[in-house]
């Protein structure tokens, strides 16, 4: 499953909505990303979304905090966004210092630009399979099995993983797509044994080459959202790499997400998707993205 091939027609469709619509609004739509810190992993994240954006016509606001602030000032930030009338998305680049409460933080975005759909309105909507913004590396794995016609209804789907960023919010969707659904984590016993008897595996446990071919039933689907880099021993050269153990799990599966080029690219698409929708419902313009958004 070609993430970054599928990313990039979805990229083109939005442009073109944004180019027939931006008569209306009169401005484009606009996306705040808050990076607190030096983590360098999210200064690579950081640039990627300012460059997605760029490309399809979304102004992006990037606010680089120091993090010699203090909580109290990164809510009024976010306060201040959440009544700026130029910015439709806003997000929270994580991880942030330890001295953040994370949640607190994540739970001053106004829902209605919560793009990254962690705030606990839009994860009650999501469990309550009311529409809300839905969190992008789940809406982007949907996505992916929807673009191989990869029926979810019926299937056996077992996620690995549990967190509020990708396991669970994952397991949510993919159980209001009437799947039967199999959540496990690092205290699953039997993990291999649950693992065969799924129809669709997806490995988020950020653990690099865990699954092996012993973990897949024959004919499955595999999703890696897993994302390493690896250094080989004279650290002359590094490679990324997922939690699957691809080569040896190839030559057993009906369709797999390549790392890098699988889950990746469709959570920033999805990130564009969710700030395009929040635009559109803002000038109250009918949504054109109805069969992106999960
Ligand atoms: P996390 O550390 O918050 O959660 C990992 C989960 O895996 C936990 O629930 C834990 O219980 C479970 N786990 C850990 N070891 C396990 C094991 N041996 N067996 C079974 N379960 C185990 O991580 P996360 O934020 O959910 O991210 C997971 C991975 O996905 C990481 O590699 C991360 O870099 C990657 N990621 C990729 C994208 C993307 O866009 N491709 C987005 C988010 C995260």
């Amino acid at each position: 499953m070609d993430g970054k091939k599928l990313s990039l027609e979805i990229e083109e469709k939005l442009q073109k909505d944004i180019e027939s619509k931006i008569n209306l609004t009169k401005r484009p739509p606009g996306l705040a990303v808050i990076r607190i810190g030096e983590d360098p992993a999210s200064g690579v994240y950081v640039r990627n979304k300012e460059r997605a954006c760029s490309r399809v016509g979304i102004k992006s606001f990037i606010f680089h905090l120091k993090g010699t602030e203090n909580q109290k000032e990164v809510e009024q930030l976010i306060n201040k966004l959440n009544f700026d009338s130029d910015i439709d998305g806003m997000l929270l680049q994580l991880p942030i210092p330890k001295k953040f409460d994370e949640q607190r933080l994540i739970s001053y975005i106004n829902p209605d630009k919560d793009v990254d759909g962690l705030n606990e309105q839009n994860v009650g909507k999501l469990v309550k399979n009311e529409a809300g913004m839905r969190s992008c590396t789940p809406a982007g794995i949907v996505n992916l099995l929807r673009s191989q016609n990869i029926t979810i209804e019926g299937k056996r789907i077992v996620v690995i993983g549990r967190s509020l960023l990708v396991g669970k919010p994952l397991a949510l969707m993919l159980l209001n797509l009437n799947g039967t659904v199999t959540m496990t984590h690092s205290k699953t016993t039997n993990l291999n044994k649950l693992c065969k008897e799924a129809d669709i595996l997806i490995a988020a446990a950020g653990k690099p080459n865990l699954i092996d071919s012993s973990f897949v039933k024959e004919g499955a689907v595999i999703i890696d959202v897993g994302i390493h880099r690896l250094t080989s021993s004279d650290k002359s050269k590094t490679r990324l790499c997922g939690d699957v153990l691809l080569e040896d799990v190839i030559h057993k599966v009906f369709a797999y997400t390549p790392v890098p080029g699988g889950v990746g690219p469709m959570t920033v698409t999805m990130l564009l998707v969710n700030t395009i929708f929040s635009w559109q419902k803002q000038f109250g313009l009918s949504s054109t993205l109805n069969d992106i958004l999960p």
